[in-house]
């Protein structure tokens, strides 16, 4: 099958796409991103790669970063992070705080908001430099070291990161911070603010394709069975409250975030990054589910 005449096809379909969703506007600096942006890229796990549109072009991959701190903790945290985050999917929105009050401060799950935050506390206490530490695996894993924090999203985050500040005020009540407030969502913000391309974000995912090992470096970056564990969470936990519906559509385990970006793994075969800005009503890119509704149909790749 030729991949770059599928990506075409998919993408002359976006501008119709276009206004059937919002760019978020929440963190001030991301308002301002053009609605009419589409990019994406495939990767295979033999290194062939094809892509269309504005898929060389860096974007705030927002909560996608979740995944890169997840398998930052499972390297060098190991199981007891389990004790502090669940792997349930959570039925509501990212950044919702009801369920952790009647939860007890324990996180449905490393995906959401307050799950990602109990992820970075994890990382801040056994690291010296985790924010750095963080971006250096990041960028290992694109195989770029080009790839860098977005100083001006993460500051605007921070400025309006209410939300994210009553949840990790909520989890170090009940215990579940064991480091500093302040440092931890320093660490998220930025994490967030993370700007990498699609081409990028298919290269750093393909680990998850490949039994947990680098095509890059050969190394593994997670054991087998820790990546198979990782794309299961995806798969029940990606996409927040719309994740059964991505599941009906796409049947591929997948990650987006508020930037617009989506990831989806072909555990053997190949990742797929996508970005178009506008988002649903749950913050996931329509153009981007629509993207890769489209990819599994046309190819008949589904893990099911
Ligand atoms: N930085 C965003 C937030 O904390 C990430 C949310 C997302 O991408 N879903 O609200």
């Amino acid at each position: 099958m030729d991949f770059g005449e599928v990506l075409e096809e998919i993408a002359a379909e976006a501008p119709q796409q276009v206004g059937r969703g919002k760019v978020a506007s929440y963190i001030p600096a991301l308002a301002g991103v053009s609605p009419e942006k589409f990019g994406m890229a495939i990767h295979t796990v033999d290194g062939v790669t094809f892509s269309v549109g504005d898929a060389g072009e860096p974007f705030s991959i927002q909560s996608i970063s979740k995944v890169f701190s997840l398998m930052l903790a499972m390297r060098i945290v190991g199981d007891d992070l389990w004790s502090r985050v669940g792997r349930e999917p959570s039925g509501n929105a990212f950044n919702s705080l009801v369920q952790l009050e009647y939860e007890q401060g324990i996180p449905r799950n490393p995906f959401i908001n307050a799950g990602a935050l109990v992820v970075i506390d994890a990382l801040v206490s056994v690291l010296q430099e985790a924010k750095i530490c963080f971006l250096e695996f990041a960028r290992g894993l694109a195989d770029d070291p080009g790839v860098n924090f977005d100083e001006v999203v993460s500051q605007s985050e921070d400025t309006h990161g209410h939300v994210n500040r009553a949840l990790v005020n909520f989890l170090k009540a009940y215990g579940n911070i064991r480091t500093d407030i302040d440092t931890v969502l320093d660490a998220y913000f930025h994490h967030c603010s993370l700007a990498m391309n699609c081409a990028q974000l298919a290269h750093a995912f393909l680990p998850l394709a490949n039994n947990g090992v680098s095509i890059s470096t050969e190394d593994s970056v997670l054991t087998a069975l820790q990546a198979r564990q990782v794309n299961s969470l995806m798969l029940t936990c990606g996409l927040y409250d719309a994740v059964g519906e991505f599941a009906y559509r796409v049947g591929l385990p997948a990650k987006s975030g508020v930037g617009g970006g989506i990831v989806a793994v072909v555990p053997g075969e190949m990742t797929i990054a996508v970005w178009a800005p506008e988002l649903d009503e749950t913050g996931n890119s329509v153009m981007g589910t629509r993207a890769l509704e489209l990819f599994s149909q046309i190819t008949q790749r589904s893990i099911f």
